[in-house]
């Protein structure tokens, strides 16, 4: 394989190129992100599962840029409140919310229940849509824990001080992210989105 397939990951976040990259260094992939493109297009997630989601923002972008294009979407659900907040998880609170006042209604929603009440799960699903629009690959992976009633630790973002890996007694915030990386919803994601791609990589890139 001589040639290199550009691929652009639909997000602004230069944290999550990187978690990606580190996989795809040994292969013939360069990646690279909305930052590295004046044109591209902000993606309404209008979707009501996170598979339509990262399709919106894969195929959309991808139609835009005339591009490979890697969309992602996920999020946190609670058992006990019906898979919520779900694709909901970033404006749980309202539209000014933020990681604080997210975490504060799930703790006010969950008062009161036992641990038994407190399972959840993060989900991360991924799709790759070729520069027409049409998916490629598609990859959904999920990290299930527990919902605590209270925060634990300061790294991570979003719901990660209130998620606890049961087997480990830590939040994924008290973890930090050297251990999340390698059982976060999105790593799994990553390590099954990169099976299938290095399957398809000389289809893709001749
Ligand atoms: P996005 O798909 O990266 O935009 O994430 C949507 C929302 O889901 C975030 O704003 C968080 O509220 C939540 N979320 C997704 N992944 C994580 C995670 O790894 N830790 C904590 N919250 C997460």
């Amino acid at each position: 394989m001589s040639k290199t397939l550009t691929l652009v990951l639909g997000t602004h976040n230069r944290k999550k190129r990187l978690e990606l990259a580190q996989l795809l260094a040994p292969y013939p992939v360069e990646l690279k992100t909305l930052e590295d493109f004046t044109d591209s297009i902000d993606v309404e997630e209008t979707g009501d599962t996170f598979a339509e989601n990262a399709i919106l923002k894969a195929s959309e972008q991808a139609i835009q840029l005339k591009r490979w294009v890697l969309g992602e979407d996920s999020g946190l659900s609670v058992a006990a409140l019906d898979g919520a907040p779900g694709v909901y998880s970033a404006r749980f609170s309202g539209a000014n919310a933020t990681d604080t006042s997210n975490n504060e209604l799930l703790i006010e929603k969950l008062h009161g229940k036992p641990v038994v009440e407190r399972n959840a799960w993060y989900t991360c699903n991924m799709a790759l849509s070729d520069p027409n629009g049409s998916v490629a690959i598609q990859t959904e992976a999920y990290c299930h824990g527990r919902i605590l009633s209270e925060p634990r630790g300061t790294a991570g973002f979003g719901y990660d001080p209130l998620f606890e890996i049961p087997e480990y007694h830590q939040t994924f915030a008290e973890m930090g992210n050297t251990v999340k990386s390698i059982l976060s919803h999105r790593a799994r994601a990553h390590r099954l989105f990169m099976r299938k791609l290095i399957h398809l990589l000389p289809n893709f890139i001749g």
